[in-house]
């Protein structure tokens, strides 16, 4: 008896071992029940359904029965049985049950079900604890490490790129400086500004924006490499779309032209949606129920479905021949909107899309500058919903006319010397992409606001827990 060892919910839902003795540990969902038995729903968030344990009142302590409630923490031993109630298939008889921690109904503020989302995002703390969190918590699991098997499996060795970055030539977004100075007396350079010099690092540093640059330095070494990590972003863009501190998946490839790239992308993302169909359809199902009835039908039609790739140009002709009244105008040179992103998308070709081929001006320094001068060999991959789910490019290898479009930005090239000494030593071509890892959990989850797919939501005035 000493010995029985603790049974996971998803284990024992599967089990056919009727009459065997069992330990279940976990958090109470639910309690109901009359003068001879109590029902208790019990969760230990191994699987989204609970485990029902069937109490004779006359068997326990009436005190121990009554202080059993929504949200505290219990053991239970007992033996496994056929249920005969509906909606399940097995139940725990319970013989003895050890309470380990009550919360008082008066004060618990998962009490009562059916909290809005806007509300648990005030309880993140709390969170995990509702259905809904607990499968998108086990989806986003899941979405991490079926990227790095698809990697691992496809020969990509996983390079950990800086947090802390010394460039802030990413020019990816507004970033957040990292100092140890004095906020209220930092020491001051002879004309009055703040000098970093005698900072932690001894010049300015910032969180970085993103890992490109440094996986760039590891594919032209190791061929295919990819990160996998936190990037801070401090766009003051209040949307259900961005986030401050989000994690992004940078894969970066030696060899391969912006098709090859293409290839890579689409493949990927089939990949993932197929493995979650796979892995995860009772936290899907649930889901698909609850938030997005569509959702399900979504992921599949990804799998099978043949993605069109086409380029900017090509994407503003049919943008301009639509009909469509857009609140933002379409124009050969400005940035799509999400608007133009859907309608391309989800009305016109009913796929996923992949444009190719932007506006040198609207993309970044490092993109490959077409023969035509106006274009660059930009890539985004855009989904139903969520719109551009993944941005990159095959890179600029030529040295001259990187540095010239380094000099035409006006970016110092003292920040960048190392990055161009990649294009003076065995240049070679290659590309990648980043994909934002709560854009893809977003999508695959059918959650409306990236602020319920990260446990921890960073956003503008908001970094309580
Ligand atoms: P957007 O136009 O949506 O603001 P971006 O063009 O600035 O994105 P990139 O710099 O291309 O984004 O970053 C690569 C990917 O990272 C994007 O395709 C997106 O999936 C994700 N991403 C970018 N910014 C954010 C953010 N603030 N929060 C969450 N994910 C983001
Ligand atoms: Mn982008």
């Amino acid at each position: 008896m000493e010995h029985l060892r603790r049974s996971k919910v998803v284990d024992l839902l599967q089990s056919r071992d009727f009459g065997k003795e069992v330990l279940v540990k976990g958090w109470v969902r639910t309690k109901r029940g009359n003068k001879q038995l109590n029902f208790i729903a019990l969760n230990d968030g191994s699987v989204i359904h609970h485990i029902q344990i069937v109490a004779e009142v006359t068997h326990f302590d009436e005190e121990l029965l009554k202080k059993i409630t929504t949200g505290s923490a219990i053991a239970v031993k007992g033996i496994l049985v056929e249920s005969m109630g509906q909606g399940q298939q097995v139940e725990i008889q319970a013989r003895s049950i050890e309470l380990y921690g009550t919360a008082d109904p008066e004060t618990y503020p998962l009490q009562k079900k059916g909290h809005t989302l806007e509300f648990l995002r005030e309880i993140a703390h709390l969170r995990p604890r509702t259905n809904t969190f607990g499968a998108v918590l086990r989806i986003r699991h899941s979405m991490a490490y079926a990227i790095h098997k698809y990697f691992n499996d496809h020969g990509f060795y996983y390079i950990h790129s800086p947090i802390i970055t010394g460039s802030d030539a990413e020019g990816a977004g507004a970033m957040f400086r990292v100092t140890t100075l004095d906020p209220k007396t930092p020491p001051l350079t002879p004309e009055g500004k703040v000098n970093y010099s005698e900072d932690f690092f001894g010049k300015e540093t910032n969180l970085t924006v993103s890992g490109q640059l440094e996986a760039e330095l590891g594919a032209l070494a190791l061929s295919l490499v990819y990160t996998f990590g936190p990037t801070f972003r401090a766009e003051n863009s209040n949307t259900p779309r961005h986030l401050a501190e989000f994690w992004m998946i940078e894969p970066e490839m030696a060899f391969y032209d912006i098709h090859d790239n293409m290839d890579l992308a689409e493949d990927f993302l089939k990949f993932l949606m197929q493995y979650i169909l796979d892995h995860c359809l009772d936290d899907l199902e649930f889901l698909n129920r609850m938030y997005d009835n569509e959702l399900i039908d979504r992921l599949k039609h990804i799998v099978s479905s043949t993605f069109e790739r086409l380029t900017y140009t090509e994407a503003i002709k049919i943008l301009k021949a639509s009909g469509q009244q857009w609140e933002f105008p379409v124009d050969w040179g400005s940035d799509l909107q999400a608007e133009h992103e859907r309608y391309l998308v989800e009305k016109h070709f009913k796929c996923p899309v992949m444009l190719t081929d932007y506006p040198k001006e609207i993309k970044a320094f490092y993109m490959k500058q077409n023969e035509d001068g106006k274009t660059v060999r930009g890539l985004d991959v855009l989904f139903p919903r969520t719109g551009e789910i993944i941005g990159g490019s095959q890179r600029e290898e030529n040295y001259d006319q990187l540095l010239q479009r380094i000099n035409e930005l006006g970016i110092p090239e003292k920040d960048v010397w190392w990055y161009l000494d990649t294009r003076r030593f065995g240049t070679a071509p290659h590309s990648g992409f980043g994909l934002g890892f709560e854009r893809l959990i977003l999508f695959v989850t059918g959650m409306s606001n990236i602020r319920d797919v990260i446990p921890f939501p960073r956003t503008p005035k908001n970094a309580e827990f």
